[in-house]
């Protein structure tokens, strides 16, 4: 296949990041420094599953000016809810603040992001939904992931809905990006096993699919190999996948993941993952490891190792998420896998849709 530039050529990365168990205890300090120089409060976006964690907030030492906002991650972020919350901020602090945190999974850090860049950027999170659209610089945000695979830590984006047109986009820009990161495996240890694991293989399907596809950057490349071998380390060796090196390993992983998938694109796993999110509401991802258990007619080997991976941990696959559904429903979960083209034609070229027939694309949902 031949190989094509993705386009992006000047990349920016996260600029700071502190690694290791208990490296957040930090965390406070690095807060602290920040609002003495800016002299505004902190707003800090912690995961509902955080949200009653004492000893977390604690170890924050916040005070009375700076704000903590519970995030709901049962549905993935509503830019009206970004704009409630904007709301909600600006009418409690006094001033713009010095830092915006985001603890938690991707849901939680994407709100942080989110909030970071409208602070300086006028307008409602609609405005901003697309590429390069955010004229200033956002407020200082720091990423704090729980939970390791998506790759939110390191990406330009911020994925977000906006209900009224149906558009999920995010705020794709090098402001979106966050300055600093925490990388604490320790805060990793209570995930359920299948979470720990859906999760995980989102990083290594960012990069199987980037290390497939044709358009290619060579860094991308090199973190992409990284990142598979760390989760081949993770989910097929000797260890508990949930080992305190493996959970490091893993969160290491997922960095690089993101960073990889920043310089590329996805293929053929992210789009239908996407169309079982779209019209069964399926998160995003179980939806990956439901479809790459499918996948074998495009990715062979990654397919078997998958499987592998799967016993090895002892994880059940939900099974026949698509059984008994109409003739509607595969109508949308087609229109909602073929919608992605970019990363259809990383995968296949540009003529996808002559392998991505009506037929075909059903013939593969009804497997899953
Ligand atoms: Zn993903």
């Amino acid at each position: 296949m031949e190989l094509l530039n993705t386009g992006v050529k000047n990349v920016k990365n996260v600029s700071r990041f502190t690694v290791g168990p208990d490296s957040t205890s930090t965390l406070a300090v690095r807060i602290s420094e920040i609002k003495d120089v800016d002299g505004g409060p902190a707003i800090v976006c912690l995961d509902q599953f955080l949200y009653d964690n004492k000893i977390l907030i604690d170890q924050l030492e916040l005070d009375k000016s700076d704000v903590i906002f519970r995030i709901d991650t049962a549905h993935e972020p509503k830019t009206h809810v970004i704009d409630e919350l904007m709301a909600r901020a600006r009418s409690f602090l006094r001033s713009n603040p010095s830092v915006v945190v985001g603890i938690g999974g991707g849901i939680a850090m994407d709100t942080a992001k989110a909030i970071s860049n409208l602070y300086t950027n006028k307008g409602s999170a609609a405005d901003y939904q697309g590429w390069d659209l955010l004229k200033e610089p956002a407020v200082y945000k720091i990423g704090v992931p729980t939970i390791s695979g998506t790759g939110a830590e390191a990406t330009r984006t911020c994925v977000m809905t906006n209900e009224s047109t149906g558009l999920k986009l995010g705020m794709n820009s090098d402001y979106t990006v966050f300055d600093e990161l925490f990388l604490d495996p320790n805060l990793t240890k209570t995930v359920p096993r299948s979470q720990y694991f859906y999760s995980g293989m989102d990083a290594y399907i960012h990069c199987v699919e980037s290390l497939a596809g044709s358009y290619r950057n060579a860094v991308g490349d090199a973190y992409s190999q990284q990142t598979l071998s760390l989760c081949r380390e993770v989910f097929l060796g000797e260890e508990d996948m949930m080992s305190d090196d493996n959970r490091e390993r893993l969160m290491v992983a997922s960095y690089l993941g993101g960073c990889a998938v920043a310089t590329s694109y996805v293929g053929l796993i992210h789009p239908f993952s996407a169309g079982l999110s779209v019209v069964l509401g399926l998160h995003h991802c179980v939806a990956n490891c439901i479809v790459m258990n499918v996948m074998e007619g495009f990715y062979q080997d990654a397919v078997s190792e998958f499987q592998e991976m799967l016993i090895r941990q002892k994880i059940h696959l939900p099974r026949d998420v698509c059984k008994g559904l109409s003739d509607e429903d595969h109508e949308a979960l087609f229109d909602a896998t073929l919608v992605h083209a970019r990363p259809l034609v990383n995968a296949l070229g540009a003529t996808y849709e002559e392998v991505l027939t009506r037929e075909k694309v059903r013939e593969i949902f009804s497997r899953m």
